[in-house]
């Protein structure tokens, strides 16, 4: 052991009492040491100086607030035997942090997009807590001073950029800098600073089993936070061949935590590279004052490449990527060009005859099409056989003719979405400009299914923005004439198609491309876009249609890859609309009872009660079909079907329901009973039960007990009061004569409410609870308690009816009970939004107070000939029937199978709304078993869900066409999980 290990062991046990196995670590400044011992620490030693005090303090509370946060996303200061976590001894300055676990991310075996998009999610995690550190003064000071890694300082950069020994690297970062503080530093001072990391580089990473985690917090500075991310940014620069690409998803990770402004992301690339520009300057400084340290030979290795490839690479592709990844508009200008075009009058043809009168014929090229009419011949015949003058293919298509060498067709990048409209015609048909502009570019792009002869055409909107029109696949006799910067004028011939031997492989066609920018490529910009950037090159190259006039419409809408589809619902979806299941399916068709995935593998849908009588029902889509295409409108007009849909419903309800609403969803349906009780009443006050769930709006969140006493609820409402949940298995009062404990609960809110008792609102089995069917002698009690004291009851059958339950058609027709008011939803249109509301005249006629009501959308001809159709084949079908048959088979299997395996807690539910409550003892809930179980189920293409306060208990709730057959697959599955676990 070398004498300064001995030393730094001997203060680490001396001051902190930690001992074990001494090894150094690299470090710039400091002296840093690990100690594995009981516990692994981290000795740090430092020069003692009035800043380093003052910095040292700093990072120890800035630790200890991330520690409190978020534990383990960072080193946590250690006390020292005095109490304090900075100890001074013969003139230095001490500190033990704890260790993170994990490898360097310098060190991963691999790194993907979804750990990039994680390192930024962790930075922004971070600095969020950063942002809440309080300075005073003097510490603003001294972290103001000037330091080597504050890019904000670029004067200094500039300075040391001298001692770049590398003539061209010199000048590279001289121009950099300069460029930097003429432009990018002001918009830079313009935001707001608070205390940033700044040292996201390789080594201080962690790769953690549960995350990443960030050390070394001896570089923070007060800037914009943007700066720290460019930090991050330039070292998976430094790793990749296509930087901006992947610092995109890094922009990515980090919005979704702590949300980028236009002007941050707009900044972002500059700073990358100024980034870069300033460890090569540093480096060159730090390497003649002092040769041989170690530390700053690691990063320097790839800098000088990366700086160049950064600077080489596009800026504004960069951007637009960065835009992108945020769910921005990529290219800023776009829309000011979309709207140009929207806002003109037509414009000239680009073939003859006039594209928007003449017969046209699509051509599909998708990867879904199969077989292609791929060679002239083909498409001539296609043409003919159809007698079009014009050949139409689309934009956005997803193909996979684009096999050469420039087009790795496996790899997720592919170039494989056509970004152009392809206009057929015979060899020689002339091209014509649509509008006026200047002849930027041309050029014979000869490689094999290149371009071929390609001409680029650049316009002007009436506010100074550029677009270009790019028409390729020419014959060669087109580019003759041109010369850049020619005037062109709209309907002036642009060149002519030519054929396959010119063209480069294609049949005569020209493929017409819009373009918002060229993006430093120039004649070889993109006219098929990656497939993993569809939403940046929509942005960039919109559908050419803007120009064409087709109003028959070319956009191929291709389907996207699950991946892409991922990411791009992770930025312009909200976060908390959540997926299931830990690898998010990418669902595409459905089918009976059985989803399938874009791979076209199948899962048996044991989760969706909306699509109640199959989904994609050929009956209910003819319906809805036929109707649309005779009428759809809102509700002011007499209309047969909506009548009769009403009388269908009521003659399923007990008297005297008999006055129906038709509404959009099951909160609607809720919110309006709340208003229908409050008229009738004149009472605000509410009952619900609780874990109850009843929608999603404001006003049915205050009678959702699920939400208001949940995961960022606001705690119970004012005006509502919250019944314990009747559940004699698990609940606060168990067995059978549980149910009197609840009634006296029960009548207790009542009380408290007193004469502001105004609605009662109650599902019969009580999903979101876990499948709690009520006891016997709950609703019936319940609803004389609740009418003695004024107010009315409400059965809401969003999710149990319409014949699900099997032996009755409604679930509250289970407990022998009238309700004042019952709300529908889910199943009623098999998908289609359509919910209900039925209650009584005498009610109704309350609501009828002089106040209109009308519901736009509500019970329109579409949605009531949907209605009736679901409602019909229920029928027909008799699916109440099957409901019970498989219903009861799937709950005796399941008892059967309880009494082998002891999780199967409890087996409960009517016809097709079952609940399997699994439990691990008699008293602990199986939660992480349930989830382990409905992952192990989609492996072997069963879908679940599960709920209830501990969510342990599985959801059954399928289509009600669903047989004894696909009951058995569950039931094998679920056997082999039980087995294996
Ligand atoms: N009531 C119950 C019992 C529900 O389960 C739901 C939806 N899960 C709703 C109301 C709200 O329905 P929607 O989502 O259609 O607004």
């Amino acid at each position: 052991m070398t004498v300064e290990l001995m030393f730094a062991r001997k203060l680490a046990n001396q001051f902190w009492g930690v001992d074990g196995k001494i090894t150094s670590l690299p470090g710039e400044r400091d002296l840093n040491f690990k100690i594995s011992g009981e516990r692994t620490s981290v000795l740090k030693l430092y020069g003692d100086s009035p800043d380093n005090r003052v910095l040292l303090a700093l990072q120890d509370r800035a630790l200890l607030a991330l520690s409190e946060k978020i534990p383990g996303i960072a080193p946590t200061p250690t006390p020292s035997s005095t109490g304090k976590t900075l100890v001074e001894s013969e003139g230095r300055l001490l500190r033990v942090l704890s260790w993170i676990e994990g490898a360097m991310w310098a060190e991963a075996d691999h790194v993907d997009r979804e750990l990039i998009e994680m390192l930024g999610k962790t930075i922004a995690r971070v600095d969020s807590v950063l942002a809440t550190v309080k300075l005073s003064d003097e510490e603003k000071t001294t972290l103001n001073r000037p330091f080597i890694w504050n890019m904000l300082q670029v004067e200094s950069i500039a300075t040391w950029a001298t001692k770049i020994p590398d003539d061209d690297l010199r000048i590279l970062v001289l121009n950099l800098v300069e460029e930097q503080s003429r432009f990018s530093q002001r918009k830079l001072d313009s935001l707001p600073q608070q205390l940033i990391h700044n040292d996201a580089n390789d080594w201080n990473i962690v790769v953690a089993n549960k995350g990443l985690g960030l050390i070394d917090f001896g570089d923070i500075i007060l800037a914009p936070k943007v700066v720290g991310l460019a930090v991050a940014g330039a070292y998976i620069a430094m790793k990749s061949p296509d930087p901006s690409k992947d610092i995109a998803h890094l922009v990515r990770g980090y919005h979704s935590i702590s949300a980028l402004s236009p002007l941050e992301v707009e900044i972002l690339y500059d700073l990358v590279k100024l980034r870069v520009a300033s460890s090569i300057a540093n480096a060159a400084l730090q390497l003649s004052n002092n040769p041989d340290n170690e530390y700053l030979a690691i990063s320097q290795g790839d800098a000088p490449r990366t700086l160049k490839l950064l600077c080489e690479s596009d800026s504004r592709l960069a951007h637009f990527r960065f835009r992108n990844s945020i769910g921005l508009d990529a290219n800023p200008d776009s829309k000011a060009i979309r709207q140009y075009l929207l806002t003109q009058a037509r414009h000239q043809s680009v073939v003859s005859p006039d594209i928007k009168s003449a017969p046209k014929v699509w051509i599909d090229w998708s990867v879904e099409a199969g077989q292609i009419p791929r060679t002239s011949a083909e498409i001539e015949r296609v043409m003919r056989e159809s007698g079009a003058a014009i050949g139409i293919g689309r934009y956005c298509e997803n193909r996979a003719v684009y096999a050469s060498d420039a087009f790795d067709a496996s790899a997720a990048n592919a170039r494989t979405f056509h970004l152009g409209v392809d206009l057929w015609q015979e060899v020689g048909s002339p091209v014509f400009a649509p509008l006026g502009g200047e002849l930027e570019l041309f050029n014979d792009n000869a490689t094999y299914l290149d371009y071929g002869p390609v001409v680029i055409v650049r316009h002007v909107t009436d506010n100074g923005n550029n677009f270009w029109s790019l028409y390729g696949h020419l014959s060669k006799k087109s580019l003759a004439e041109w010369t850049i910067g020619k005037k062109v004028k709209a309907g002036e011939i642009i060149g002519w198609m030519g054929d396959e031997s010119e063209n480069v492989g294609w049949p005569p066609h020209v493929h017409f491309q819009l373009l918002t920018d060229l993006c430093g490529m120039g004649i070889d910009v993109y006219g098929v876009a990656p497939r993993d950037e569809v939403s940046l090159w929509r942005s960039i190259s919109p559908n050419p249609n803007l120009i064409l006039g087709i109003a028959e419409g070319t956009d191929a809408h291709s389907r996207l890859t699950r991946d892409v589809v991922a990411a791009e619902r992770s930025v312009v979806i909200s976060r908390n609309l959540s997926l299931n299941f830990k690898k998010p399916l990418h669902i595409v068709r459905g089918s009976g009872a059985y989803l399938y995935d874009e791979e076209d593998r199948p899962y048996l849908d044991l989760v969706n009660n909306v699509a109640h009588v199959g989904h994609c029902h050929p009956r209910v889509v003819a319906a809805g079909e036929r109707q649309m295409r005779t009428l759809n409108t809102n509700t002011r007009y007499l209309h047969q079907g909506i009548t009769e849909y009403a009388r269908s419903i009521i003659s399923t309800l007990p008297q005297p329901l008999s006055v129906m609403f038709f509404v959009n969803s099951g909160s609607e349906a809720n919110d309006l009973a709340i208003r229908l009780a409050h008229a009738y009443t004149g009472r605000t006050g509410a009952i619900a039960l609780r874990h109850g769930y009843h929608g999603h709006t404001a006003s049915v969140v205050e009678i959702s007990p699920y939400k208001f006493l949940g995961k960022g609820g606001l705690g119970v409402p004012a005006n509502t009061r919250v019944a314990e949940l009747p559940d004699i298995y698990r609940g606060v009062f168990r067995g059978k004569d549980g149910v009197y404990s609840y009634l006296r609960q029960l009548d207790n809110v009542i009380e408290e409410l007193g004469t502001n008792v105004g609605a009662f609102f109650a599902e019969s089995i009580v999903s979101t609870a876990g499948q709690i069917v009520l006891p016997d002698e709950y609703l019936p009690r319940a609803f004389d308690a609740i009418r003695k004291a004024g107010g009315v009851c409400v059965s809401d059958e969003v999710q149990i009816g319409l014949g699900r339950v099997g032996e009755t058609f409604w679930g509250f027709e289970l407990h022998g009970v009238i309700p004042d008011i019952v709300t529908m939803g889910k199943p009623l249109g098999n998908g289609h939004p359509l919910a209900a509301v039925a209650t009584t005249p005498e009610i109704a006629s309350a609501f009828n107070n002089g106040m209109e009501y009308f519901n736009t959308f509500g019970g329109n001809p579409v949605s009531a000939a949907i209605g009736q159709a679901v409602f019909d084949v229920v029928e027909d079908e008799g699916l109440q029937h099957n409901a019970t048959v498989v219903g009861n088979y799937l709950q005796d299997s399941i008892r059967a199978l309880g009494r082998d395996y002891s999780i199967i807690g409890n087996v409960r539910g009517s016809g097709l709304f079952i609940g399997i409550e699994m439990m691990r003892d008699e008293n602990t809930p199986a939660t992480e078993e349930v989830s382990a179980l409905m992952e192990y189920a989609l492996t072997r293409g069963v879908m679940l869900s599960c709920d209830g306060p501990d969510n342990n208990v599985l959801k059954i709730k399928p289509p009600l066409i669903i047989t004894k057959n696909d009951v058995d697959l569950f039931l094998n599955v679920l056997s082999e999980w039980l087995v294996k676990r």
